[in-house]
């Protein structure tokens, strides 16, 4: 009798070891996730060269665009704020849940760097920088259209509480830096992935059409 007594207590021990840690915090209503999208003026500078063109269009595996006259570059930022609440579940747990998540995005420094060589060359100056608009363009449709994937991917890696034995601000703390986490790896991936845009504005024939505008400027090589 004692041996069976034994034997379902092990079962018992199996079963509570594998459940999982967070089995006791209370699962709230889901989080309500909002995206503010901010789009910086676009600027045109004359502070490059033909030469540093070239060596950027090299050095980032962009020689197709050679010879390289005009590259738009832009900084995207993003700051949250986060409304979260830590109850203590039976076990003495601390499990923090976010109720409300404001996602700022932000697109500052949109500027198209231009080669000083090219200022008065009326052609070529239309055509490099219409080319840096376009990749411009690009990365804003590119971004208002990740404010979607970035609100379900939130929703869905916040469905459950983060636990923390320590303390309710450990847990708040660990909440905090989780969702920071996840937006920067959201917007890693999206900003990698080439769009079916940006390979139109990148596809050969367009490279092509670019490389043998302005014939009569052309002869200005880096
Ligand atoms: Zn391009």
């Amino acid at each position: 009798m004692d041996k069976y007594r034994y034997f379902l207590a092990a079962i018992f021990c199996t079963i509570a070891t594998v459940l999982p840690v967070d089995a006791q915090c209370p699962v709230h209503a889901g989080v309500k996730i909002i995206v503010d999208l901010k789009f910086g003026e676009l600027r045109t500078v004359f502070d490059t060269n033909l030469k540093d063109l070239s060596a950027l269009a090299i050095a980032t595996g962009h020689e197709a665009h050679m010879p390289l006259r005009a590259v738009y570059s832009s900084d995207v930022l993003s700051t949250a704020d986060i409304k979260e609440h830590v109850d203590r579940d039976g076990a003495g747990q601390f499990c923090a849940s976010a109720s409300l998540v404001q996602v700022h995005l932000s697109v500052q420094n949109r500027t198209i760097h231009v080669a000083k060589e090219i200022i008065n060359e009326s052609c070529l100056l239309k055509a490099a920088t219409g080319h840096a608009e376009a990749h411009a363009h690009d990365e804003e449709v590119k971004i208002a259209a990740a404010e979607t994937e970035i609100t379900s991917r939130l929703k869905g890696a916040l469905s459950r509480p983060l636990i923390s034995n320590e303390d309710s601000d450990q847990a708040q703390a660990q909440l905090t830096t989780f969702v920071r986490k996840q937006i920067e790896l959201y917007l890693n991936e999206i900003e990698a992935r080439e769009s079916e845009s940006s390979k139109m504005i990148d596809s050969s024939a367009s490279l092509e059409n670019l490389r043998n505008a302005c014939a009569r400027e052309n002869g200005i090589r880096p």
